[in-house]
């Protein structure tokens, strides 16, 4: 579903649900699309044939999945994503599913990966014909679009800010229940904190991220407990580790990150992201490890 922000501004709402992403069409006199993971359909009602570039927020699969029917499309991301792309090995590196056999023992990734409907999920084929860079200010014809480089969620993430619009695509600064996530090797949740606090400090009037399907006309309080969130994920698993000593599986056990663990994958975000707080709480010399992959509350 295509909804306006004004002439040349446009919202690209993926009718897909999870695994999938909303995106922003420029249609101006140099057309652009941010991010080609929204459905099929939506995508072409925006003739993607048509479109001369594709800006990316990052470089995960529900936003990349569509690149394949940009086909005149010259294709940009932050320097810091272009790696994730650049062939197999590395895309398993950046996504940590090279950590799967060891995190989960006895569970089969390319299974739990279709029960979660990404078996295609190999490198999408893309040329990145160039980099976004911090501050970075893309000219369309009547429209400008700044760049904002907030890592975090992954390490080349970026929003972009319609200063004439007033307003910010978030990315995956997503602002749902699930979020935010950091699960990802190049993935920290001090970073998230930072690009989070920048946003605020922007105050912009009207946002939209990859996974809402709705325009949020108050945003600086939902940005301000989607921060917090990350805070009380420390508090839980400091409250926990206080108990007893417990090592990272047992941690995950806890459901302290996600309420639920439908999947083998959620279980499996789960355990990266324990991962990214335990490394923090120790920074904060709020916990310790012990012996045997123990970690206990200082
Ligand atoms: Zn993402
Ligand atoms: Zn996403």
């Amino acid at each position: 579903m295509v909804v306006s922000i004004d002439h040349h501004v446009k919202l690209v709402f993926s009718e897909a649900g999870f695994m999938f992403c909303n995106c922003v069409f420029v249609d101006d006199d140099i057309k652009a699309i941010i991010d080609t993971g929204a459905d099929v359909k939506s995508l072409n009602a925006i003739k993607p044939d048509q479109i001369d570039m594709v800006l990316y927020t990052h470089h995960h699969y529900d936003h990349t999945r569509g690149h394949r029917f940009f086909t005149g499309a010259q294709t940009y991301i932050h320097a810091d994503d272009t790696q994730a792309l650049s062939d197999w090995d590395e895309f398993m590196y950046y996504n940590s599913i090279d950590r799967w056999d060891e995190l989960m023992p006895g569970i089969d990734y390319r299974e739990a990966a279709a029960q979660l409907g990404i078996e295609a999920a190999g490198k999408p084929d893309i040329d990145i014909h160039g980099v976004l860079t911090d501050g970075q200010v893309l000219d369309f014809g009547h429209t400008k679009v700044e760049v904002l480089h907030t890592p975090g969620h992954s390490a080349g993430h970026c929003c972009f800010w319609f200063p004439d619009q007033e307003f910010l695509f978030t990315g995956d600064i997503c602002l749902t229940q699930a979020g935010p996530w950091y699960g990802e090797i190049m993935a920290s949740p001090d970073q998230m904190i930072q690009s989070i606090d920048r946003l605020v400090a922007l105050n912009p009037p009207r946002v939209c991220s990859c996974h809402i399907n709705e325009i949020n006309t108050d945003p600086k309080a939902a940005m301000k407990e989607f921060r917090q969130r990350i805070i009380k994920r420390d508090e839980r698993i400091y409250a926990f580790l206080k108990k007893k000593p417990a090592d990272l599986h047992e941690i995950a056990e806890q459901h302290l990150i996600y309420r639920l663990h439908p999947t083998p994958f959620v279980l499996f975000w789960e355990k990266l992201m324990v991962i990214k707080h335990l490394e923090r709480l120790e920074k904060m010399g709020m916990v310790k490890t012990v012996e045997d992959g123990l970690f206990t509350a200082v």
